[in-house]
């Protein structure tokens, strides 16, 4: 294939990355903008392989990495469930991380390119310093987000004593090395000061996403999936690649607003998040995601039985789906369900907040899959004024975003963040198994409401016998 011609491949691909981008901001179009995507990258890497860079020796490794590389993302793909699709996310943007350091490296020590001048030199040089930089910080920081999103490291933030002061010593440090080895004469001088670099901005990815509380971690999802787009557009200039430094730039950028947006959604400013600490605050008892929350009131059991009573008497019904629904995979019963009580004239909604769930707009992906039709799935601020003329207000594994401390007690870990106000209907139904709390670690007070009843048990199996109680 000709440069030309590569060139031409790689501004379609270019487009049908923005498309892809495009459809998936709405549900109804996302099948399409993904189906954009997947031809937008085979283009990218046909252009990529039969182009006029990759001799015809480089064949057999790439052909072998694809097999490699193919192969374990198709076992993750079909193994991986649906709730631990966040920690693959995270592991994904840790690999893009590792790449832009690798590549980084690579680049410094081969010495097959000739620049024509000393100005050319060094800024492929500094392209390399920054690269590396980045994908270093992408890279441990994915790794400790893996570690957060399921459960093998606490969502407590470690908060180290002067921990700012740190980060501005280690910023001085990559400066400095950064001097240091743009005037470095020799590549053997240069190692030195970029490996210095790299374990210090290993430890700041590090640093950086321990400091972050459980309640924040929305936040670093996208965060790091902004900083794993910067990383491979910095790959891109090292390698001097256009497609990747455009696609970089399309998904870093797609990332940070992502993260403006989900700071928008739990009331943060981007500045104090990645400075750390919420979601354990001072003030009230975090219990830590699951643990048992202290007893703060008596609690209203109800049945599945009268669930179902309520449901027929209701003329309007909001559903908040939570985590656990998506833990109990009970989308499909909900379906079922929402479709019995709309055939009995009763008006049903759903309220998804931002940040249910693990991941951005996972609520919206299970009931899409489950077919929920799109005009009543509502975002939180579409219908958190109705909640007061709403009959029943049904919680399916949802905790934190119903939590009416973060309204009430400005010393909970969580003030300020916006939630589904449930407890405004006329009565609230919360089904999970047990008193634990949700991921911030938070006690609920929703749960000790006068017009709460709660409903304990496997949302599935809760569901299915509301469901068989509605058929009878
Ligand atoms: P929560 O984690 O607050 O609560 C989920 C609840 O589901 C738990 O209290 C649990 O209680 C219950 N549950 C678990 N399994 C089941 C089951 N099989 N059947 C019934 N109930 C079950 O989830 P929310 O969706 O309310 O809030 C999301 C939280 O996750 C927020 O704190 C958010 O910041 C955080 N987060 C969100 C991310 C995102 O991008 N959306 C990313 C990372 C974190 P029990 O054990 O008693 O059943």
């Amino acid at each position: 294939m000709t440069a030309s011609l590569a060139t031409v491949a790689y501004i379609g691909a270019t487009i049908l990355f923005i498309l892809s981008l495009g459809g998936l901001s709405n549900p109804e179009t996302a099948r399409r903008g993904n189906l954009f995507g997947i031809i937008g990258m085979a283009i990218a890497v046909l252009a990529t392989v039969l182009g006029p860079r990759v001799t015809p020796g480089g064949y057999a490794w790439i052909i072998g990495a694809l097999v490699v590389g193919g192969s374990i993302g198709l076992y993750a793909a079909k193994t991986v469930q649906m709730t631990q699709m966040p920690e693959l996310v995270a592991l994904m943007h840790s690999l893009v991380g590792l790449a832009a350091s690798l590549v980084g490296y690579a680049s410094y020590v081969d010495t097959s390119t000739v620049f024509p001048t000393p100005a050319e030199k060094a800024i492929h040089e500094v392209e390399i310093y920054v690269g590396i930089l980045i994908g270093a910080v992408t890279f441990s920081g994915s790794i400790i987000a893996f570690g957060k999103l399921s459960g093998k490291i606490g969502g407590k933030p470690l908060l180290l004593p002067a921990r700012h002061w740190l980060n501005l010593v280690g910023l001085l440090v990559v400066i400095w090395f950064g001097r240091e080895f743009l005037h470095a004469e020799t590549i053997q001088a240069g190692m030195t000061p970029l490996i210095v670099m790299t374990v210090v901005a290993l430890l700041f990815g590090v640093h950086m996403v321990m400091a972050i509380g459980g309640a924040d971690m929305p936040v670093v999802v996208s965060m790091l999936n902004s900083y794993s787009g910067w990383a491979a557009a910095a790959t891109g200039f090292m390698l001097s690649n256009d497609l990747l430094i455009v696609t970089g730039a399309l998904v870093g950028s797609s990332g940070a607003i992502l993260s403006y947006i989900m700071c928008r959604a739990m009331n943060r400013n981007f500045i104090s998040v990645i400075a750390g600490g919420f979601g354990t605050g001072s003030g009230a008892p975090a219990a830590g995601a699951g643990g048992a929350a202290q007893p703060a009131g008596e609690v209203s059991p109800i049945s599945a039985v009268e669930t179902a009573e309520l449901l027929k008497d209701a003329k309007n019904v909001i559903i908040v789906p939570g985590y656990g629904m998506a833990v109990a995979q009970a989308q499909h019963t909900v379906f079922e369900i929402t479709k019995m009580l709309r055939e009995r004239g009763v008006n049903v909604r759903f309220g998804i907040h931002p940040v249910a769930g693990r991941m951005p707009g996972h609520m919206n992906v299970l009931l899409a899959e489950a077919k929920v039709p799109y005009d009543v799935v509502l975002e939180m601020d579409e219908i958190n004024e109705d909640f007061p003329q709403t009959d029943v207000s049904m919680v399916i594994g949802a905790n934190d975003i119903v939590n009416p401390a973060a309204q009430d007690d400005p010393t909970s870990p969580i003030a300020g963040m916006p939630v589904l106000e449930v407890w405004k209907a006329r009565t609230s139904i919360v089904m999970k198994r047990s008193m634990a709390s949700g991921y911030a670690g938070v006690d609920n007070p929703l749960f000790y409401k006068d017009n709460n009843r709660m409903l304990f048990g496997d949302a599935k199996k809760m569901l299915d016998e509301v469901q068989a109680a509605l058929k009878a």
